[in-house]
This record gives C-alpha cells, structure tokens and sequence, in this order.
C-alpha cells in the first residue's frame, strides 16, 4: 500500500495486553513510538470496565498510557445518550462501566428506559436482563450495542463478547441496534480527530481481523493485523481482503516501519 503513516490507532486487548499480562515488547513499542514522534490512540471494545478502571490496570501492567488518550463504546456512548438527552438507561453491562454513564449524568432504569445500552455483560446475561432488554426493545425504546465482536480471548480461552448477545435481541425484535464501537466510522473518527490525522494517514493495529482491520481499512486507514489475543490462522485466511500487514506482535512495528516491504 502507497501511504505514508503519520500516526496509530491501536487495540488494547490482544494487542497491548492479553490475559492480564502485557504482551512482551508492547511497552518499549510505545516508548519507541513516542520518541519517533508518532501520535498514537487507544481504541478499544471493551466494555467490562470503566475508562478509570481500564487506566489503573493498564498501570498495574506498567502500561504508561493517558487515560485521554483511551476511547472506549461506553464514554462514547455515554455523550451520545448526553447529546439525545436521554436521560433513563437500561444497561445491560458488567462490572463498573454503569461509571461511564453515571459521570455523564445519565441513571439506571429497568423500566420505562429511554435507551437501551448493551455491551458484554458476561455473567450478568441473565434470561431475566435480555428478555427485559427484549421487552423495552419490542415496545420501541431505542437499542445501542457499545459493541458487536463475536469473541474476545479471555484468560482460560475463546470467549463470548457482546456481538452474539445483541444479535439474540435483533432477531427477536426485528430491530438493529445502532452500533457504537469499532467499526463504527464515528468510533474511529473521534480518535482521529483528536490527533489532528486524516484516515489515510493512520494505521489501526489489532487482534480482530474485521472490527478492527476491516473496519479501518474500509474508512482508508491501513490496517494490521497482529498475531496475538485473538488472532487465528483460519479467521485471516477467510478475509475477502488482505490486512495491509500481519505483524507477529506490536513488538514489531518498528521493524515494519522501517521497512514495510519486509511484511
Ligand atoms: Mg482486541
């Protein structure tokens, strides 16, 4: 690909981290990147966490990353909901991101919600929460997905992410939900904009081979698809369309970058 990158969007999980752990090489990566002078944001799917929650893990991981440099569904979500004044959420989430929503002004309802929010819930997938989400849905409440992934790689293996969930709720409702996370143009926009780069002049750097990837490639971004988190063989090698690269791990960006033809 004819571009000259500027500047980075890069993943977080299975990308900068996985299982807890960062991925060896990830942070001299970041440091390197800084000292070359490239800007770089984190656009992650996650939505088991708060943005702060997400900041004081990646600092446990000794990840030095600004939290205004992190863009996650849920603070995206939260100043949608803010803009179409929104007021009562039905969130069906897990662990702190309710945090998110609650900074934003927002409250919890089970009934008589204005929106209805979904991202991975994990555990807190109850039969009683989606047929609520079900039911507001039916009745003509709007529906947002933070997120659509099929999978993410969980520490004991291959899990279950938002995508399949939100689609139970398609199917029963007839309704789409208005995707908020990657690969929404908008998503990736927003972490663009703050760099001050146009698409093509950025790369994305991911574990997911179509939010990520695809998605970045389809706004004109290149897109590189590293081998860690939830990489697999046969998911690349049924893509209609190449990643830009396929790095084996973020450790080696710099080598790509100084030479591009080597991948
Ligand atoms: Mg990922």
């Amino acid at each position: 690909m004819n571009m000259t990158i500027r500047g980075f969007l890069i993943d977080l999980d299975g990308v900068v981290y996985t299982g807890g752990n960062a991925i060896p090489g990830a942070q001299e990566t970041l440091r390197w990147l800084s000292r070359e002078g490239y800007p770089f944001r984190f656009v992650s799917n996650t939505t088991r966490r708060s943005k702060a929650s997400i900041s004081r893990r990646l600092a446990e991981m000794h990840l030095d990353i600004r939290p205004e440099h992190i863009f996650t569904p849920a603070v995206a979500a939260a100043s949608l909901i803010r803009m179409r004044n929104y007021r009562r959420i039905f969130l069906l989430t897990t662990g702190d991101v309710h945090l998110d929503f609650e900074a934003a002004g927002r409250v919890r309802s089970w009934d008589g919600a204005d929106v209805v929010v979904v991202g991975d819930a994990g555990n807190d997938f109850t039969y009683k929460a989606m047929n609520q989400a079900f039911r507001l849905i039916q009745a003509g409440v709007p529906f947002l997905a933070l997120e659509k992934d099929r999978s993410w790689m969980d520490t004991d293996g291959l899990s279950l992410s938002a995508g399949p969930f939100v689609a139970a709720l398609e199917y029963a409702t007839g309704s789409t939900a208005e995707l908020v996370g990657k690969p929404s143009p908008v998503f990736f926009q927003t972490a663009l904009d703050s760099m001050e780069l146009a698409a093509g002049e950025c790369a994305m750097i991911g574990d997911d081979a179509y939010t990520d990837v695809r998605g970045a490639m389809n706004m004109g971004m290149a897109g590189l698809l590293v081998e860690t988190g939830k990489f697999r063989q046969d998911i690349l090698s049924g893509m209609p369309d190449v990643p830009t690269a396929v790095l084996h791990s973020l450790a080696d960006l710099p080598a790509y970058l100084k030479n591009p033809d080597n991948s």
